[in-house]
């Protein structure tokens, strides 16, 4: 690895979805060849020793990072998705963003009992997300063995909806 600075890749965007939330934008690192891949490098250094079987990915830019990770680490990747896009039989979770709340479905067969499942994000903010994610693995008799992120937002104390799950992020801003 190379020792990149990621943060420098992540352009703030002000009043983005809506006003006075600052968006963390990491267009810039999806496009940088090197940034990318010290991304996925890193994220595969900290997941790879948890093995898990499936990387399971919100959208949509969960669905970047997680499936480059998933193919780093030779494991599956699973889709969380907004209700009525996934075309088989679904269980949904509820949760609460920043910005609003909403609902997340996964297919009911794509998760075994026993599974060990690393949940990733672009970004962890107040950890709503998260904690539906792993409702929903649980759900399915799943293991979660992390909680993974390129970026932190520590100041919303996402953390702490997600009590008994190891979390760890690659830049943290607090
Ligand atoms: P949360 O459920 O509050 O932890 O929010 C996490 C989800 O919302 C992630 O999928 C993020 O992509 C998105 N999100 C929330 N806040 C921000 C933010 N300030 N900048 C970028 N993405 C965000």
């Amino acid at each position: 690895m190379s020792g990149l600075d990621l943060a420098a890749f992540v352009r703030d965007v002000p009043d983005f979805p809506t006003e006075g939330i600052v968006f963390k934008d990491v267009m810039p690192l999806i496009a940088d060849p090197a940034a990318f891949r010290e991304t996925i490098d890193r994220l595969a250094e900290w997941a790879g020793p948890r093995a898990p079987d499936i990387i399971l990915g919100a959208e949509a830019r969960g669905f970047i990072f997680g499936g480059a990770l998933a193919y780093a680490l030779g494991c599956g990747f699973v889709t969380a998705r907004k209700p009525g896009k996934l075309p088989w039989e679904t269980v949904e979770a509820r949760y609460e963003l920043e910005y609003g709340s909403d609902s997340l479905e996964i297919h009911v067969d794509s998760i075994n009992a026993g599974a060990r499942v690393i949940v990733l994000d672009d970004v962890l903010a107040t950890g709503g997300t998260a904690r539906a994610k792993i409702e929903l693995v649980h759900g399915l008799g799943g293991v979660v063995v992390g909680a993974l992120f390129v970026i932190e937002l520590s100041f919303l104390n996402g953390r702490d909806r997600i009590p008994g799950t190891e979390v760890h992020a690659l830049i943290t801003y607090s």
